[in-house]
């Protein structure tokens, strides 16, 4: 059985490691598009801190790890695929064949379609050649723009404001990662950040970006001109599907994968970035691109690429933020349901929030700002689809309870949970 690997990030890595525990016989081929060692995309922010080298950033420090594990490794950008003769064409001509195969090759940067968007001094942050290109312009004192405040943005802000830049983020939004955030959320991630010196232009786009004296000048859609040594965009992914358009694998935004990780072509298994699979609660298909659910989605795909029987929960969204400092989270349904329920509970002043979303007796989402402390209770309760019983009024009432509704919800002989305004008291 030759298992082909289209894509050497942490899906690919993981992917084939499991695949090798599980087949040892078997023959497996990894093949990555860019030209560095499997790399690891959420390092790059410490990259550019300066806390880390590149090696830091590899996924195995160990240079033969793959060949010990018996697994090729190939260099190539896959173009289009043959589901009917099990082959993969590469852009350098080359074929490859398969008896099972993974897409396993992540998304990437979107470029909005704004004029000057492809000058030099214009980078994205996603690959470790953009990491180069950023560090060689990213000198302190130099005037960065960063288009787009959404998750990567964010991640991206602590390291350049770190390299002593003076930094402006530029947001279509209303707030700061408003993909992810409430609105109250998004607004006091942007006062948190203004407070350390970053300006935020929130309901904003750029409307071109052209040669000036500094190197560039930015015009933005409130009227401002502003001089820019570097521009950054951060303004969204897309999954790299392409190669997969004139075959019968079925791809909406990402590939549409079963809880088994397979697509609609049996022997077609996709996982990480690039996989749309379903959602924990509604059952929609949904990308959820970070790095755990890409290894936890490699691992499940591998194990039924060699034959067993893996299974994945439904995608929970899982959003942790540190920006600046402040760290956020959201989790599930984060921004409720028409039919239920939800509490806000706000502390300007001390940067703390909380939200709560249920759906019957049922915590469907959460979002926190300020809160290190057991928030894994807030995950918990909702991917476990705890029923919370008469917790749910009093975590209404009083939303910061959680993690002791957490308990009682999962402690069935806890008194908290039959007595819980005792428990209160
Ligand atoms: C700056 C930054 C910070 C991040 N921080 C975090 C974080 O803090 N926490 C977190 O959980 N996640 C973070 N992420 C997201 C995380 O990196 C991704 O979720 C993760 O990399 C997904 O892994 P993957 O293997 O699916 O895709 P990728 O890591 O993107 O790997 C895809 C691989 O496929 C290859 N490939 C692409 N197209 C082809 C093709 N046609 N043929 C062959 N190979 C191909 C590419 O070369 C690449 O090696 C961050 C991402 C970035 C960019």
């Amino acid at each position: 059985m030759k298992h082909l690997i289209l894509g050497n990030g942490p899906a690919g890595v993981v992917a084939a490691e499991t695949l090798r525990k599980a087949a040892p016989r078997d023959e497996i081929v990894m093949v990555g598009s860019e030209d560095e060692p499997s790399y690891s995309r959420m390092a790059i922010p410490y990259l550019l801190e300066g806390n880390i080298d590149e090696s830091g950033t590899w996924l195995r420090k160990t240079p033969d790890h793959f060949d010990r594990l018996g697994v090729r490794q190939l260099r190539g950008r896959a173009v289009a695929v043959d589901t009917q003769q099990g082959k993969v064409l590469f852009a350098d001509g080359h074929f490859e064949t398969y008896d099972r195969l993974l897409v396993a090759t992540g998304s990437h940067p979107v470029r909005p379609p704004i004029p000057g968007v492809d000058l030099p001094e214009v980078q994205t942050c996603w690959t470790l050649a953009d990491a180069r290109a950023i560090a060689s312009h990213a000198k302190p004192g130099a005037r960065v723009l960063q288009l787009g405040a959404g998750f990567i943005g964010c991640i991206i802000m602590e390291a350049l404001a770190k390299r002593g830049v003076s930094l402006t983020v530029v947001e279509m939004g209303d707030r700061m990662v408003p993909r992810m955030m409430t609105p109250k959320a998004g607004g006091m991630i942007k006062r948190w950040v203004e407070e350390k010196g970053i300006r935020v232009v929130t309901s904003a786009g750029v409307e071109r970006i052209e040669r000036g004296d500094a190197p560039l000048l930015v015009s933005l859609s409130t009227g401002d001109k502003l001089p820019c040594d570097l521009v950054i965009v951060a303004a969204g992914v897309a999954p790299n599907v392409a190669f997969l358009d004139a075959t019968p694998v079925h791809v909406a935004k990402g590939v549409l994968v079963d809880a088994r990780m397979e697509t609609s072509v049996p022997g077609i298994f996709a996982a990480g970035d690039v996989a749309e699979a379903p959602d924990l609660f509604t059952g929609a298909h949904l990308v959820s691109a970070i790095q755990p659910n890409a290894a936890d989605q490699a691992r499940v795909a591998a194990i039924n690429m060699a034959g067993g029987n893996g299974r994945m929960p439904g995608v929970l969204a899982i959003n942790v933020l540190d920006t600046l400092g402040l760290i956020s989270t959201s989790f599930g349904q984060w921004w409720g349901d028409p039919e239920g329920q939800g509490v806000e509970q706000v502390d300007e002043a001390a940067f703390r929030y909380l939200s709560l979303q249920f759906k019957g007796d049922v915590l469907i989402g959460a979002t926190s700002i300020g809160m290190t402390q057991h928030v894994g209770a807030l995950r918990g309760l909702i991917q476990g689809r705890l029923r919370l019983g008469a917790w749910k009024d009093h975590l209404l009432e009083a939303p910061q309870r959680f993690f002791e509704a957490y308990l009682a919800a999962t402690q069935p002989d806890a008194t908290a949970r039959r007595h819980p305004v005792a428990a209160f008291a």
